[in-house]
């Protein structure tokens, strides 16, 4: 095969985001052209998600159709991200057209790999450790934004929730140092970028090997010292997701009250508002103790928005059970929640207890929760119409050519009527009108 061009799809969440912008650095350096569209590629990889059973199928599927589409065109075809590490070879029993299983950690290898299968092996695997600190670059042009970057800082999880497969598709928690951490947000400031994400499935889990880089930081955990020594580096917003309920300490907050550019947002999931199923779960947590920790995110000085997410219809959850998560959700009034219904995961603790919530009672308490949440979230945006926010503006709106759209620092999505050039700019926005999802504002300067 002469030609090397590359087309990569990616699902899931902002890890796998990450891993795709890191993989494309790497994959232009060694000489590949990266493709928007599959039809012209010859090799296709798809950097997948095994959240959720549907998402996995979803890749087998869309392996199916690109091939389909493709006709007897020869391609390359590669699985790489959480179905790769969990299910390693086996794929290629499973899907025999593809070439590659690339796992989580082995994404900076991917040139080598493909060269292998190039070179006339038939397949190619790697499912081998990440080196946390080496080849973790990513070029500004393969960012998802010119804007906003993703900055993992902590990968893996510890805590085996017993309906999750993370901790055995990303593996253990390992933590960047945050020398590295700190130089490539220094790197992003000055390139330009307005935010950083400090990313992770528990970013507050955050415990490097040695203290270097953090020196001259205070703080009650690493997390908030590193929270302090980002906010240092004078990059204009600092958002960090996801946020970890039993390792939330609340000099977060004290942090977030003394550094302006700590954005005002809290993502910190629930899962459930009921002790008997948190434990089922293995959250660690209960009912009272998270409660707690919403008192102390409410009382802030800075007003912080609050989000979380719900899974409905685990494994014999109750009415009563279901009826104390809508409780906690009155009680929390979150400014947005995302809510999963229960799906088992093959591998999982709790895929061996018996899915007995039947599906049209998940449906139900689904919809249960979503409309009381629209009420709540469409009661909180409505008492912001005549505030001014600040805009981080990302582009042009979904919706209309002669709006513009960006996040405020409580990561709301806020459009206005503006030009292009404002793209990249941080501007104000007098808030005019309000939807359940979104706001809608005039531009003040
Ligand atoms: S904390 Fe629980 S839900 Fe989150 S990644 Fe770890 S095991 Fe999964």
């Amino acid at each position: 095969m002469s030609s090397k061009r590359v087309y990569i799809e990616t699902f899931g969440c902002q890890m796998n985001v990450a891993d795709t912008e890191r993989a494309v650095t790497r994959l232009r350096a060694s000489g590949y052209d990266i493709l928007d569209s599959p039809e012209s590629a010859d090799i296709l990889l798809f950097n997948t998600c095994s959240v959720r059973a549907r998402a996995e199928q979803k890749v087998y599927n869309r392996i199916g159709e690109t091939l389909k589409k493709a006709g007897k065109v020869e391609k390359i075809i590669g699985v790489m991200g959480c179905v790769a590490q969990l299910e390693g070879d086996s794929i290629f029993e499973r899907a025999p057209k593809v070439n590659l299983v690339v796992g989580t950690r082995a994404v900076d290898r991917l040139p080598e790999i493909i060269g292998r299968v190039l070179d006339g092996e038939k397949r190619a695997s790697d499912l081998g450790e990440r080196r946390l600190d080496e080849g973790l670059d990513i070029s500004p042009a393969e960012r998802h934004s010119p804007y906003v970057a993703f900055v993992p800082i902590i990968e893996g999880c510890n805590k085996f929730c017993t309906y999750c497969i993370v901790p055995y598709s990303r593996g253990r928690e390992r933590s960047r140092s945050a020398t590295a951490i700190l130089s490539e947000v220094n790197r992003l400031h000055a390139d330009g970028y307005r935010e950083v994400h400090l990313i992770g499935q528990n970013v507050n889990s955050y415990r490097p090997s040695n203290d270097v880089g953090l020196e001259n930081f205070t703080g009650a955990t690493p997390f908030s010292r590193l929270l302090r020594a980002v906010a240092g580096t004078g990059i204009a917003r600092i958002k960090f997701t996801t946020s970890f309920p039993r390792d939330f300490h609340p000099d977060i907050m004290t942090a977030i009250e003394e550094q302006q550019n700590l954005c005002d947002w809290i993502h910190l999931p629930v899962q459930s508002g009921s002790d008997h199923i948190l434990r089922r779960m293995r959250r660690g947590y209960n009912a009272d103790y998270y409660k707690r920790l919403v008192d102390v995110i409410k009382q802030a000085k800075r007003p912080v928005a609050f989000t979380s997410d719900i899974i409905v219809g685990f494994p014999g959850e109750t009415d009563e059970e279901f009826e104390q998560t809508l409780k906690l959700i009155e009680h929390c009034r979150y400014d947005a929640i995302y809510i999963f219904k229960y799906s088992e995961r093959r591998g999982t603790p709790a895929a061996k207890l018996t899915d007995d919530v039947p599906s049209d009672v998940k449906a139900a308490r689904f919809q249960a929760l979503s409309s009381m949440q629209k009420t709540i979230q469409g009661r909180i945006h409505k008492s912001l119409i005549g505030k001014t926010l600040d805009v981080l503006v990302e582009g042009e709106s979904a919706k209309s050519a002669l709006d513009m759209t960006g996040h405020s620092t409580c990561h709301r999505v806020v459009n206005f009527s503006g030009g292009h050039s404002l793209a990249g700019r941080v501007v104000q926005v007098r808030v005019t009108d309000a939807k359940v999802n979104s706001l809608y504002g005039e531009l003040m300067n």
